[in-house]
């Protein structure tokens, strides 16, 4: 039986982070994984590297400069004549992106020492795993240590089946052949928007149903209402409170029926995406007797060092609690393996930024107004827009608005809310500040290069006090 000081199951961001993190520590690290790309061999990478934000980001990258190059340009002074998309072509720079990049873990696995044994792992007692190659027997393999990292899967929704053809999941969504005349989307949350997003700005009419009243709940009230209107702007039709009843793909189309508060709709289109969110992935993970126990929702029990209830077992990413989010399973990955070396790392739960890649981005870290003053917190609120910010209009970027909200008696930050172009960039600013406890004064005190869009959150820090220099200030504190 082959022995292992680590054993990591899943190479998604999570999984390889701690792989590659164990091998440098000194640890004899194997990481098993059972994805097969689309040129059916093995891939590194998991879901965010193939068929998540690499692959979605390629294409909201390439579809907003072909959008700019249509729409903007000639309004700049630039005439580029007729811009015509070629949909293959796209898909293809978009498999390159994801080639370059899966092929990058196997070469960091190779260089840090990491054994990647392609194929399925299944976590069975006393640290034990039965580790099924693609190809040839199965073997059980021993280890001091094991971390579970198997991500999430696409949820499906029984009224919308999918036929891998005309009703898809995200991962479907990326390869589609053409653009389709028609767009219907389940779910306007972070991947239905930035999914119709990259169809809308190629042609598609996209329309999007929404279960809930609200739009983005978990974003800042204000920056989801002035990107509920840009996004209606951009052509997309968020259908807010509506519940997909049905979804039959015939021949005229796919006839999606769904019921609002007004009585029964239906809405015809060429392809339909259900994006109405992930679940953690376990199935065959674990063997009856492993120990290790799923919670009622179907995520894997850890404590907050990401701990099962077996001793050396331990579980990270999207299969446990918290954001399904690439950077919050690495931070894991790498604290978990950190802490079996015996340093002593945490992963801060309250500084995870999250980003939603529209045009213009909705970034934000730590808590909302909404939610401070909900749970009886007074707070402090600075806001700054970007039409105000010399950048901005320098690059026709002036749909905006940067927030800051700190606590009204210490001034510490408790949350930064951006939506405006860059705002994924412009939000690590603000989690070093949070990181480091900084309060509205700290960032306010700290400079900004200028002209930059980082100065419409230096402003948003200065109005937080009622001290911003390029607007009025509407009251001073
Ligand atoms: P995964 O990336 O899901 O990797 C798990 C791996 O484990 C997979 O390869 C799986 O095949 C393998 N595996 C599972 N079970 C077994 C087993 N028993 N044996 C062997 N192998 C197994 N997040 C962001 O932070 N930013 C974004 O911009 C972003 N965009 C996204 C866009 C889309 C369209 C999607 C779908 C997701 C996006 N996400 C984004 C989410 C992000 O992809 C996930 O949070 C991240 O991939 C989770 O990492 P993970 O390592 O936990 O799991
Ligand atoms: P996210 O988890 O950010 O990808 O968002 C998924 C979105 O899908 C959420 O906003 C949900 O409210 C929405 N949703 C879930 N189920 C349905 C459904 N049956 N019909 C319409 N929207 C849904």
């Amino acid at each position: 039986m082959d022995n292992y000081d680590l054993i990591v199951i899943g190479a998604g961001p999570a999984g390889y982070a701690a792989a590659i993190r164990g091998a440098q520590l000194g640890l004899k690290t194997a990481c098993i994984d059972k994805s097969v790309g689309k040129n059916g061999k093995p891939t590194l990478g998991g879901t965010c590297l193939n068929w998540g934000c690499i692959p979605s980001k390629t294409l909201l990258d390439v579809s907003h400069k072909y959008a700019e190059a249509k729409e903007r340009f000639a309004g700049f002074g630039i005439e580029v004549g007729d811009v015509a998309v070629d949909v293959p072509r796209m898909i293809a720079n978009k498999d390159a992106v994801v080639a370059q990049l899966t092929g990058g873990i196997g070469a960091l696995f190779k260089g840090n020492g990491v054994t990647a044994l392609a194929g399925h792992g299944q976590l069975l007692s006393r640290k034990r795993v039965l580790f099924t190659p693609h190809e040839g027997e199965p073997a059980t393999l021993s280890a001091e240590h094991v971390v579970l990292a198997p991500g999430s899967i696409p949820v499906e929704i029984p009224p919308a089946p999918q036929d891998g053809a005309r009703i898809v999941d995200s991962t479907g969504a990326l390869e589609f052949d053409a653009v389709p005349p028609r767009l219907g989307v389940i779910g306007a949350g972070v991947i239905g928007l930035e999914l119709g997003s990259v169809w809308g700005r190629l042609g598609s009419n996209v329309v999007l149903l929404e279960a809930l009243d609200e739009f983005l709940p978990m974003a800042d009230a204000r920056i989801g209402r002035e990107a509920l209107r840009e996004f209606g702007r951009q052509g997309l039709d968020i259908r807010l409170g509506t519940r997909v009843m049905g979804a039959e793909a015939l021949d005229g189309g796919v006839q999606v029926a769904y019921q609002d508060k007004n009585g029964d709709h239906s809405v015809t289109v060429d392809k339909l995406i259900v994006a109405v969110g992930r679940r953690p992935f376990t199935d065959g993970l674990l063997a009856p007797d492993s120990g290790v126990h799923i919670d009622e929702r179907g995520f894997l029990y850890v404590d907050d060092l990401c701990a099962t209830e077996v001793p050396d077992v331990y579980a990270i990413g999207d299969v446990v609690r918290g954001p399904m989010l690439a950077h919050k399973g690495m931070e894991e990955g790498v604290m978990v393996v950190e802490r079996i070396a015996g340093h002593k790392p945490v992963v801060n739960y309250d500084c995870v930024p999250s980003v939603i890649y529209t045009h213009p981005e909705i970034a934000w870290v730590g808590k909302t107004e909404q939610e401070l003053k909900a749970s009886g917190e007074e707070v402090k609120v600075g806001a700054f827009p970007y039409a105000a910010t010399g950048r901005a209009l320098a690059a026709g970027e002036k749909t905006g608005i940067a927030k800051v909200v700190a606590d009204a008696e210490t001034d510490r930050v408790l949350g930064v809310h951006i939506f405006g172009a860059q705002a994924s960039e412009l939000v690590a600013q603000a989690v070093v500040a949070m990181e480091f406890a900084a309060t509205a004064e700290d960032l306010a005190l700290t400079m900004c290069a200028h002209p930059t869009l980082a100065e419409a959150v230096h402003e948003a820090s200065l109005a937080v006090s009622g001290n911003a220099i390029h607007m009025v200030n509407r009251r001073k504190r």
